[in-house]
C-alpha cells in the first residue's frame, strides 16, 4: 500500500523516462503530477514567452498526460504562481513532498527558491534533481574556481567530467490519481495562438516523448554523415531535435547513452563526435547564463553599451516578414514563420544581417526569436544572438560580418532552400539567384521577377553597410569591457 504522497512537478521535463525526480517518487509512493502554467505575467521564465513554444506546450502536455494515463496516472494542470499553488495543492492531496527537476533560467531558478521556502514553512519537503543537462554549471568551473567564457576549454572540461551519466528506467506502472482531485483541462489553458499562424506547424512537428524519439531514431541513420552536411542549408542534415530538448520529452544523458550504443566510440568518429559537441553547446549556453544571469538583458562585453544601434522599424519589419531584398536572408525567416524552426546556419546569417548590416540591437532579434521558435530557449538563444552580434564571451569578432550572398552559395548550393521559400525567384538561373540586384534586366524578366514590384530591392547596399558597420564597432573600441 501506498503510505505518503508526493507531487511531482513537471516543467520543462515533459517524459516518463530518464526522469529524476519521478524516479525518485516511485518507491511505493502515490504520485500525483502536476504541470502548472504560470500567469501571464510571470512568463518571462521561458515557459509561456513566445506564441510558438506556446503551441508546442499545449501539444506537450497533451502527450504527457496520454503517456501518463497509459501508465495509469494522469496530469493534473493547475494555474497560478507555484509559490501559492504547490502548497495549496500539497494540503489538498496531504502531500508529504514535492519534486522537480531543476531548471536554470534565471526567473526560473528565483521561482523555485520561492518554492522551497514556502514549502518548507509547511513541513512539505521540497527536492530538486538534476534533469536536463549533462552537468550543472557549477560543477564545470576552471582550475581557479570559475566558470568558463570559451566553449573549446568548457567542452574539454565537459569531457573530462564525463558525458556518459546514468539514465533513469522508465515506470512501468504509475500509480492512479483520484479523480477528485481539481484539474484543469489543457484546452482551457488557452496556449494555442489565437492567429492560425500556428496551425500549420502540426505537419513539420509531433511534441511529445514518442516524437522525439521517432524523430532522434530517424536522425540515427543520418549521424553519421554530420559533420559533413550539417551546415547545409537544403539538406536535412541536422537532427531537429531542439524543441524536444527545450520541453525535457528527451533529456541529453539518453542522447548521448543512445549515441554511443550505436557508436561506441563515437568521439573518435567525425559525425557522431561532432553532434555530441552541439548538444555540448546547449550546456555551454546554460553555463554563461547561469553565471552572468546579466546576458539575458546585457551585452557581456559592455564596450558594446555605446554602439550606436539604428534600430530602423522598417528594416525590422522587412526582417521579421522576409522582405529584405537579400534571398537567402528572406528565405529563412520566412521558414521560421511557417515552420516554427531555422536551421543554425540560416540563424547565423539572418542575426549577422540584422545586427551588423541593419545595425539593429540583438536584444530586438532576439525577441522574435523567442517568440517564433517552437525551440525558444532563453539559454541557448541569448548566447546565440550574444555570439553573433560580437557582444558575448566566445563571440565571433566583430569584424566577421556574414556575406548573405556567399553563404548562401555556400550553403545552398543548387539554391532549393531559396527556391522553396522565396518562390517568387524560382525561375531565376543559380547565378542570378542569390544576388538577383545584380542580374541582367533580360535575366529577371525571363523569370518573371521585377525588383520592387514582385520581390523587393535590398533594403540595405550590403558593401556599404558592413562598411557602417565596421565603423560603429571602431568607436566602441576605446571604451573598457
Ligand atoms: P543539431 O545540429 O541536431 O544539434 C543537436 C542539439 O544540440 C540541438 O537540438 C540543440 O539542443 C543543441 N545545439 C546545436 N547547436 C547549438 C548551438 N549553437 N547552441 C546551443 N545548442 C545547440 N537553440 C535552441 O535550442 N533554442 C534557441 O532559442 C536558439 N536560438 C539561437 C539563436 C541564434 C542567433 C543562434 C545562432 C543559434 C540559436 N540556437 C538555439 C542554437 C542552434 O541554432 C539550434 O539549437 C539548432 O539549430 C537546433 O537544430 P537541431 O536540433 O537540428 O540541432
Amino acid at each position: 500500500m501506498p503510505t505518503d504522497t508526493v507531487i511531482v512537478w513537471f516543467r520543462q521535463d515533459l517524459r516518463l523516462a530518464d526522469n529524476p525526480a519521478l524516479d525518485a517518487a516511485r518507491a511505493g509512493e502515490r504520485i500525483i503530477p502536476v504541470y502548472i502554467v504560470p500567469a501571464e505575467a510571470e512568463g518571462r521564465d521561458g515557459f509561456l514567452r513566445g506564441g510558438a513554444t506556446r503551441w508546442w506546450l499545449h501539444h506537450g502536455l497533451q502527450a504527457l498526460d496520454e503517456s501518463l494515463r497509459e501508465k495509469g496516472s494522469m496530469l493534473v494542470i493547475r494555474r497560478g504562481d507555484p509559490v501559492e499553488v504547490l502548497p495549496r495543492l500539497a494540503a489538498e492531496v496531504a502531500a508529504t513532498a514535492v519534486h522537480w527537476n531543476r531548471r536554470l533560467e534565471p526567473a526560473g531558478i528565483a521561482t523555485d527558491r520561492r518554492v522551497k521556502q514556502a514549502l518548507r514553512e509547511e513541513g512539505i519537503a521540497a527536492r530538486s534533481f538534476p534533469g536536463n543537462y549533462l552537468h550543472e554549471p557549477w560543477t564545470v568551473l576552471n582550475k581557479q574556481g570559475e566558470p568558463y567564457k570559451v566553449f573549446t576549454p568548457y567542452w574539454r572540461a565537459l569531457l573530462a567530467a564525463g558525458i556518459d551519466q546514468p539514465v533513469c528506467p522508465e515506470p512501468e506502472r504509475l500509480p492512479a490519481v483520484s479523480e477528485a482531485i481539481a484539474s484543469e483541462t489543457i484546452e482551457s489553458l488557452g496556449l494555442l495562438p489565437r492567429l492560425d499562424w500556428a496551425s500549420g506547424f502540426a505537419d513539420w512537428w509531433t511534441p511529445g516523448e514518442a516524437g522525439a524519439w521517432d524523430r532522434f531514431e530517424g536522425f540515427l541513420d543520418e549521424v553519421g554523415q554530420y559533420h559533413a552536411t550539417r551546415n547545409r542549408l537544403d539538406l536535412d542534415g541536422t537532427s531537429r531535435l531542439s524543441p524536444h530538448l527545450h520541453f525535457g520529452e528527451i533529456s541529453p544523458r539518453q542522447i548521448v547513452a543512445r549515441v554511443r550504443s550505436e557508436y561506441p566510440h563515437a568521439l573518435d568518429d567525425k559525425g557522431p563526435e561532432h553532434f555530441l559537441r552541439e548538444v555540448g553547446w546547449r550546456e555551454f549556453g546554460a553555463n554563461l547564463l547561469f553565471h552572468f544571469p546579466q546576458t539575458e538583458t546585457d551585452n557581456l562585453d559592455a564596450r558594446f553599451d555605446h554602439l550606436p544601434w539604428r534600430n530602423d522599424p522598417a528594416h525590422i519589419r522587412a526582417w521579421q516578414r522576409g522582405e529584405t531584398g537579400i534571398p537567402v536572408v528572406d528565405a529563412a525567416m520566412r521558414a521560421l514563420w511557417t515552420t516554427g524552426w531555422m536551421h543554425n546556419r540560416a540563424r547565423m546569417i539572418v542575426a549577422s544581417f540584422l545586427t551588423k548590416n541593419c545595425l539593429v540591437d540583438w536584444r530586438i532579434g532576439a525577441d522574435w526569436f523567442m517568440d517564433t521558435l517552437v525551440d525558444a530557449d532563453l539559454p541557448s538563444n541569448t548566447a546565440g544572438w550574444q555570439w553573433v552580434a560580437g557582444t558575448g564571451a566566445d563571440a565571433a569578432p566583430y569584424f566577421r560580418i556574414f556575406n548573405p550572398v556567399l553563404q548562401g552559395e555556400k550553403f545552398d548550393p543548387d539554391g532549393a532552400f531559396i527556391r522553396r521559400w522565396v518562390p517568387e525567384l524560382a525561375a531565376l538561373p543559380d547565378k542570378a539567384l542569390f544576388a538577383p540586384w545584380e542580374a541582367r534586366p533580360d535575366t529577371l524578366a525571363e523569370a518573371g521577377v521585377r525588383l520592387g514590384e514582385t520581390y523587393p530591392e535590398p533594403i540595405v547596399d550590403l558593401k556599404t553597410s558592413r562598411e557602417r558597420a565596421l565603423e560603429a564597432f571602431q568607436q566602441i573600441k576605446e571604451y573598457e569591457r
